[in-house]
C-alpha cells in the first residue's frame, strides 16, 4: 500500500509517501518513496520536494491554504517526471495517515477517522488551539480530495503517554480541576518516543515488557520520556507542549507566578504572556539571537557570544536535571537515547548533557560520540547505562499504524 503521511501545521505542510504493508512491516522493509514540505502557506510559499534517491526540487509560489498545499504536493507526486515508482495518479495513494497533536484522554492509540473521531479531535482543540485546528483542516481537505472511500487514520502525539500513572500526570492543584476540565499532564512527541523505544527493543532483541529507558527528543521542540515496561511512565511536556525542557522558543518549566508578574510589569494580557513564553523564550529568549541550536553553537564558538553560550548551557543543564529525576523515578534505567535534530546531530550537546552524569554510571565514549552517524552506541563499554543515538522516524510509525488499522483494526505493536 502507498500511504500518504500528512503533518499539517497552521502555515506548513510536511508529507511523505511510504510503501508499506503487513509483510514489509514484519521484515522492516517499508520504503519511503518521496517526501517534502511547504512552508509559509497563506502567502508566498516555499516548496521542497524530493523523490527517493533524487535531488531535492525547490520552488516558490503563492499557496492560499492547506487544501491547495496538499493538491500542489499531489500534483508533483503524480507528475510523470517526478520519478516516483508506482504512483501515477491519486488512485495509487491507498490511505492517508495524519499526525494529530492532541487526543486528550479520549484517544489512547491511533484510530481510523470517522465522524465521531473528528468530533473527538475537535473536543481537544481547547488543549491545543495552535495545532488541532490545522490538523482538522488537513483531514477535511484530504477527504475532499480523495473522497470518503479511502481510509484515513489519526496518529496522536499524546497517545503514547496515556499510560502515565496518576502520580505523574496529576498536577498538585485542586483535584476538581482535573475532574471538571481534564487539566493534567498529557505529554507530546509520543510517536517519536514510541518509535525510539520500538527501535531499541528491536535492536536489542528484547520483549517490550523489558524496555526500561529514558528517551530524549531534542529538536526545536524538546521533551524527555521515562519508559518502563515498554510504557511511558513520565514525560516533561504537560497539558500543552510549553512545560519541561528549554526549547527553541519555549521557556519550559517556570514558576506559574511569573505570568501575573510579567503581565503587571509589562502591561500584557495573560494570553500575550503565554504567547511570549511559547514564541519568544527558550534559546531565542536567552540568547537574543536565534532559536536554532546549530547557529548558537557557531556564535558561541566563533565569536564567543556570552548569551549564546549561556542559552546552550541552560538547555543542557535542564536536560541533565530531568535525566537525574527520571533515573530516580524509575529506580535506574538500562539506556539513555538521544533523538531529534539536536540529539541526533550534535556531539557537543550530547557531551555537555552527559558530563555530570558519570557518578550515576553514565559514561560517554568521546570518540564514539564524535564519530557517530545514524544509529549507534556512544557510551563506554563499561558504562552500566548505555547511551545511544536512534534517529526518529515518526512518519514511518504513522504509515505503519495506518496499515495495521486497515488490515487488523489494531495499531498495536507500540
Ligand atoms: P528538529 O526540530 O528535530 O528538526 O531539530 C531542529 C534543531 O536541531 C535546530 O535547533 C537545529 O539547529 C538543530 N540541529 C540540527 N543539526 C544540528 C547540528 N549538527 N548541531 C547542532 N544542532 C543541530
Amino acid at each position: 500500500m502507498n500511504i500518504l503521511v500528512l503533518n499539517c501545521g497552521s502555515s506548513s505542510l510536511k508529507f511523505q509517501i511510504i510503501a508499506t504493508d503487513l509483510e514489509t512491516i514484519a521484515q522492516n522493509a517499508d520504503r519511503r518513496l518521496a517526501h517534502g514540505q511547504i512552508e509559509r502557506i497563506g502567502g508566498a510559499a516555499i516548496l521542497n520536494f524530493s523523490a527517493e534517491g533524487k535531488e531535492t526540487e525547490r520552488s516558490a509560489m503563492p499557496i492560499k491554504d492547506i487544501r491547495t498545499a496538499i493538491e500542489t504536493a499531489l500534483r508533483w507526486v503524480t507528475a510523470e517526471d517526478s520519478g516516483i515508482e508506482g504512483v501515477q495518479g491519486i488512485a495509487d495513494i491507498h490511505a492517508v495517515g495524519h499526525r494529530v497533536v492532541h487526543g486528550g484522554e479520549q484517544f489512547k492509540q491511533s484510530v481510523l477517522i470517522s465522524e465521531e473521531v473528528l468530533r473527538g479531535i475537535e473536543d481537544c482543540i481547547e488543549f491545543a488551539p495552535l495545532h488541532n485546528p490545522a490538523n482538522i483542516k488537513g483531514i477535511q481537505a484530504a477527504r475532499e480530495i480523495f473522497g470518503r472511500n479511502i481510509p484515513q487514520a489519526a496518529i496522536f502525539d499524546t497517545a503514547f503517554h496515556q499510560t502515565l500513572p496518576e502520580i505523574s500526570y496529576l498536577y498538585a492543584i485542586p483535584y476538581q480541576f482535573y475532574r471538571r476540565h481534564k487539566i493534567r499532564r498529557y505529554g507530546f512527541h509520543g510517536t517519536s518516543h514510541r518509535y525510539v523505544a520500538y527501535r531499541y527493543r528491536t535492536i536489542k532483541n528484547i520483549p517490550r515488557s523489558e524496555v526500561k529507558i529514558i528517551t530524549l527528543h531534542l529538536g526545536n521542540g524538546s521533551s524527555i520520556a521515562a519508559i518502563n515496561g515498554g510504557n511511558s511512565v513520565d514525560t516533561s511536556m504537560g497539558l500543552t507542549p510549553l512545560e519541561g525542557l528549554v526549547m527553541g522558543t519555549r521557556s519550559g518549566d517556570l514558576d506559574a507566578a511569573i505570568l501575573e508578574f510579567i503581565s503587571a510589569k509589562e502591561g500584557l494580557t495573560i494570553h500575550e504572556v503565554e504567547m511570549l513564553l511559547n514564541k519568544q523564550s527558550g534559546l531565542l529568549g536567552i540568547s537574543g539571537l536565534t532559536n536554532d541550536m546549530r547557529e548558537l553553537i557557531a556564535e558561541s564558538e566563533e565569536s564567543g557570544d556570552r548569551r549564546a553560550r549561556l542559552a546552550i548551557e541552560i538547555f543542557c543543564y535542564r536536560v541533565c536535571k530531568y535525566i537525574g529525576s527520571y533515573l530516580a523515578a524509575m529506580n535506574g534505567a538500562d539506556a539513555i537515547i538521544f533523538t531529534g535534530g539536536i540529539g541526533e546531530n550534535s556531539a557537543k550537546i550530547r557531551k555537555m548533557i552527559c558530563e555530570n552524569l558519570s557518578w550515576m554510571g553514565i559514561r560517554l565514549d568521546e570518540s564514539k560520540n564524535e564519530t557517530n552517524k545514524g544509529e549507534g552506541i556512544i557510551s563506554k563499554e563499561n558504562s552500566p547505562v548505555e547511551i545511544r543515538v536512534i534517529p526518529t522516524n515518526e512518519e514511518l510509525l504513522i504509515a505503519r499504524d495506518t496499515v495495521r488499522l486497515i488490515y487488523t483494526g489494531d495499531p498495536a505493536a507500540g
